[in-house]
């Protein structure tokens, strides 16, 4: 690090609250070093309170940029001075880019769980997707998914506070993109299960799955998936083997992803927003993850 930090180093922030546990600094600062960039990555803990001084200061020590996570998504837009046009049907900022003085805001986390796909070698343009969950990562995915070509998305979320923001995404993307959107309330198991079996993919984007819920799926009934060729993809990374995917494993679903894919891809996408070069994924993924492995051989 030391040898690479000098006079010409380019600061990239990451503003959030809290923020001390994120893995993005090791990612970018291993992506930098890894490819010889005169960049660093820092970490600030920035609330809604501290978030103007905080985004002036991108442009007052001429940082690159940042990445802005919670509380900070929404509360930033109005402190830009443009916003790329997915990230204004979105409705959330993740990553900020300076150039000269001007700050445009955009969201990475659809353009990542895309990419996180393209990966693997699966295509989901032109197909159905069963999406649960309409909050951050969920309006990120619906959007960019629709906007990239995903035909038909069926919308669940149940009756809590994110019901109007599902049926705000399905309002845009029916109004703006090519692809037909409708909204769905999970408590209709017998409607979910019919759309699950209907579409190409299903994707969860809740908090189901994670801790404290890392115990619970939505997905109980195995025979939900029976189409071994459907890919079933659960935003959750921590655990890397979650409830969901242990349903759809049981019954010999090929494809079956949890989130990390789709993290990295994330940052890959910042990354290059910045620095107009590819991140080192599979490197990167080697860092973060050392310890999967040391898992897997034991
Ligand atoms: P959020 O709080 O903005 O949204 C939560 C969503 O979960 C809402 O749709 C809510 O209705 C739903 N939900 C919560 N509890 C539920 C329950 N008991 N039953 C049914 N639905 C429930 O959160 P977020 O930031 O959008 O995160 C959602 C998930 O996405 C998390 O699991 C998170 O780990 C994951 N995520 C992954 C990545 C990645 O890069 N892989 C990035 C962001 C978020």
């Amino acid at each position: 690090m030391t040898e690479r930090i000098d006079g010409h180093t380019l600061l990239i922030g990451l503003m959030a609250y809290p923020i001390r546990h994120s893995m993005s600094p090791t990612m970018h600062n291993n992506a930098f070093a890894k490819l010889g960039l005169n960049f660093a990555y820092l970490a600030f803990e920035i609330t809604n309170d501290t978030l103007p001084a905080a985004v002036q200061s991108i442009r007052t020590l001429d940082m690159r940029g940042s990445n802005i996570s919670m509380p900070n998504k929404q509360k930033i837009i109005p402190l830009l001075d443009k916003l790329d046009p997915a990230t204004e049907m979105i409705g959330a900022v993740n990553t900020v880019v300076n150039d000269h003085g001007v700050l445009t805001g955009y969201t990475t986390d659809g353009i990542g769980f895309m990419k996180s796909l393209d990966d693997e070698g699966l295509d989901i343009r032109g197909h159905k997707m069963t999406l649960a969950g309409a909050g951050g990562a969920g309006t990120a995915i619906a959007i960019q998914a629709a906007l990239d070509g995903v035909k038909e998305m069926s919308i669940f979320n149940r009756h809590d506070e994110f019901w109007d923001n599902a049926k705000r995404n399905v309002d845009i993307i029916n109004e703006k993109t090519d692809c037909k959107a409708t909204l769905h309330d999970l408590a209709d198991q017998d409607d979910y299960k019919a759309e699950i079996q209907s579409s190409f993919i299903y994707a969860d984007a809740t908090s189901v799955g994670m801790n404290p819920l890392q115990d619970q799926t939505l997905v109980t009934d195995p025979t939900w998936f029976n189409n071994p060729d459907q890919i079933v993809f659960d935003t959750v990374y921590a655990p890397r083997t979650t409830e969901l995917m242990k349903v759809a494993e049981k019954v010999g679903v090929k494809h079956v992803f949890n989130g990390l894919g789709m993290m990295l891809e994330q940052g890959a996408a910042a990354f290059k927003l910045w620095t107009g070069k590819e991140m080192p994924v599979d490197y990167i993924r080697e860092v973060l993850f050392e310890d999967d492995k040391e898992k897997a051989k034991a």
